[in-house]
């Protein structure tokens, strides 16, 4: 067998990590402890639940899941815990850049509103960047299942606190309800305000999806986009506008978007000059962390370290990173290549 180098030692940048999906399975379980949730046994047992999210029947068992898994979040305390942790577990998968996903008003029940838990959350993002020293900022996403005002509001709160570590918008939940363009005022207020664009697409629909994105809300970045793949010549756009797609290959093992880790479209994608960002999503409910993304395009799709490290630099380009941390990033890269295999 070829000897390989380690891909946790690879330095990257991961774009595409969700809240409470970021948790750690033991942190989820004395979180639920401390404050008298009971969980289903999906969350219990050790094992990633088995789901299947593409029907919305699927979806809707995922998003309930999710729910329960974030009603855990109750103080503070809660929120700084978990993304310390979220960052310490991207710093052991090589991260060295971290754009973390949130829709602040699914905290803002419990934490005081929809701006307390916002500033609740950069803080906490902060202080966890300042300890640990991983590059950490934040996207806000809107839900589309919700109405396009609520993601207006979302995109202006996102705008005026862009100097507290917002770099992005993006637009989550099941890309099967609603339009992409009942959300393009709320992109437009983004983009203005110089936030990039990063909405989900191309994960439970086809390549309309991510046209969608590109098309109504001026995408710079796409959340998975994988299904993009169906389409040579969309391909070929997004390729041409170096849009980078935030591909989570085991997530969408897990959701039943491919069937084996080796139908997902990599190559077609690496192949096509689509830049790509691998990234986790939900490691709480999927169980796997960013290393193993790289590791799956490894061991499934033959990715050799040279392809594997032009992957990273890829995440790296596609991020909101400043450039002395991006050329950090690049040269680490290199080195790592240069590293003897073990
Ligand atoms: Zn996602």
């Amino acid at each position: 067998m070829e000897r390989e180098r380690d891909v946790s030692l690879l330095p990257k940048a991961h774009l595409h990590l969700h809240f409470t999906g970021s948790m750690r399975p033991t942190t989820l379980l004395e979180l639920a402890d401390k404050h008298g949730v009971h969980l289903p046994e999906a969350l219990t047992g050790g094992e990633p639940p088995k789901l299947r999210a593409t029907d919305e029947r699927g979806w809707f068992r995922f998003q309930r899941l999710y729910d329960m898994a974030r009603s855990c979040l109750r103080d503070p305390e809660d929120i700084q815990r978990l993304v310390r942790e979220a960052a310490e577990e991207d710093i052991r998968d090589g991260s060295g850049w971290l754009e973390i996903q949130v829709d602040p008003t699914s905290y803002a029940p419990r934490l005081g509103g929809l701006i307390p838990a916002l500033e609740i959350i950069l803080d906490a993002v902060d202080t966890a960047s300042r300890e640990t020293g991983l590059g950490m900022r934040v996207l806000v996403a809107a839900n589309r299942m919700k109405h396009p005002l609520d993601a207006r509001t979302l995109a202006r709160l996102a705008v005026r606190y862009a100097d507290r570590g917002i770099v992005g918008f993006g637009l989550s939940n099941d890309e099967r309800r609603g339009m992409a363009r009942d959300f393009d005022r709320a992109f437009a207020i983004a983009r203005e305000g110089g936030l990039l664009a990063a909405p989900h697409g191309g994960e439970l629909t086809g390549p309309a999806s991510v046209r969608d994105c590109l098309d109504d809300l001026r995408a710079s970045r796409i959340g998975h986009g994988v299904r993009a793949a169906e389409d040579p010549r969309l391909l070929r756009k997004l390729a041409q506008r170096g849009v980078t797609c935030e591909v989570c290959p085991a997530s969408n093992v897990a959701l039943g978007v491919y069937e084996k880790p080796e139908d997902v479209p990599l190559r077609t994608l690496y192949d096509a000059g689509v830049p790509m960002a691998l990234g986790a999503d939900d490691p709480l409910l999927f169980g796997s962390r960013l290393a193993a993304q790289y590791e799956l395009a490894r061991r499934h799709h033959a990715f050799t370290d040279q392809e594997l490290a032009e992957l990273a630099r890829q995440s790296v380009r596609g991020s909101a990173a400043p450039e002395d941390i991006r050329q950090k990033l690049l040269a680490g890269i290199d080195d790592w290549l240069e590293s003897p295999p073990a």
